[in-house]
């Protein structure tokens, strides 16, 4: 390796182009949501786990390959010890046009205004229940009005965009659909409602018997106000949803019923420095090596990224039962 043959973007064999990235900060949460990991979950070694400053250099090495646009997630990313550093420097990422963060609301009250200060353009906000005790229940810790304190903050903040993000189940929330709903319209926000993937451990149910499929909760929202779909996709997996009147929009992000692939214009790194080519497939490339040798530099770390294009699957198979999944928690994985 060592030479700076690579071209000055990311493209895989079917096509794609990728400039969106998705970087894990933490495995780490104050949460231990059912559909993501077990109430015991064990968590990495800090040895194991990149350093914001091999974080940063992967986001460098990216945006001079084309990336774009940046989600920061985790884990829960606001319970790392001095994020806002991290996000300090990638706010002024030459390059960079759009910082995210997918965050569980719980620290936005302390966070938001420095978040936006920073730079970051958007956040998206997960909440599956606005009954406290149901909240508990699927969060298993957390605490429902710290979340709503948190939306609030974000709101108060003026980020360009903010989304709630909801994982309607059966069994746990699928009668709050119109609520959740009616929650983000009332404030002019998005919301967003995402079917459970089969990643990682769900300890408390059976998936067979509680993931809700996005057609039944569209339909449901569809009942109550009429939706007209928008072409705009934010360059994501989300499908939208407009409302006649409303400045909110709904999305459907729907893994296991309508597959998005082909157009699949992202990747992701886990927080210990796994390059992950497809959410649904085991194909990955270790960076962290590369970040530690010293005898290797930016120019490495670029080169291992334009070939790891070559081995972005074409799809995924969440739709298949029979078909094998990779085993991840998406706390690791970075939803
Ligand atoms: N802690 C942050 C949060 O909860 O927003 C960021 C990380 S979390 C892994 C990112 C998103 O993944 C959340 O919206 C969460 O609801 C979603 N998620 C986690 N496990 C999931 C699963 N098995 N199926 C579908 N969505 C899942
Ligand atoms: Fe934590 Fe987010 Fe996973 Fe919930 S979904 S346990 S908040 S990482």
């Amino acid at each position: 390796m060592g030479n700076t043959n690579h071209p000055n973007k990311l493209v895989d064999k079917f096509g794609r182009h990728v400039d969106y990235i998705r970087l894990s900060v933490t495995d780490r949460c104050d949460f231990r949501c059912v559909y993501c990991m077990t109430e015991d979950m064990t968590f990495l070694p800090r040895k194991q786990i990149l350093s914001l400053e091999e974080i940063y250099q992967i986001a460098q090495a990216f945006t001079e390959l084309g990336v774009r646009k940046i989600r920061l997630t985790g884990g829960e990313p606001l319970v790392r010890t001095d994020v806002m550093s991290l996000v300090e420097r990638l706010g002024v990422l030459p390059g960079l046009e759009e910082l995210l963060l997918t965050t569980n609301g719980a620290q936005l009250d302390k966070y938001a205004s420095a978040l936006k200060a920073a730079g970051v353009n958007r956040v998206n906000i997960s909440i599956d229940s606005l009954d406290a005790d149901r909240f508990k229940r699927i969060s298993r810790v957390g605490k429902l009005d710290k979340v709503l304190t948190g939306i609030d903050a974000a709101i108060a903040a003026g980020f360009d965009r903010i989304r709630l993000n909801a994982v309607i189940m059966q069994g746990y929330n699928e009668d709050e659909v119109i609520a959740l709903a009616d929650y983000a319209i009332a404030r002019g926000i998005d919301i967003a409602f995402i079917e459970e993937m089969p990643l990682g451990e769900a300890s408390d149910h059976n998936r067979e018997d509680t993931t809700c499929s996005n057609d039944w909760v569209r339909s449901i929202i569809e009942a109550k106000y009429g939706l007209e779909n928008s072409d705009d996709t934010t360059a994501g997996p989300s499908r939208y949803a407009e409302i006649a009147g409303k400045k909110s929009r709904i999305g459907f992000i729907s893994p296991v019923t309508h597959n998005f692939c082909e157009d699949c214009n992202r990747v992701r790194v886990t927080v210990e420095g796994r390059l992950l080519l497809c959410l649904g497939n085991e194909h990955s490339v270790d960076l962290r090596t590369i970040l530690r040798d010293e005898s290797l530099g930016m120019d490495d770390l670029k080169n291992t990224l334009v070939a790891a294009m070559d081995i972005k699957p074409e799809r995924h198979y969440f739709y298949d039962r029979d078909h094998p999944q990779p085993v991840r928690l998406m706390n690791m994985t970075g939803g």
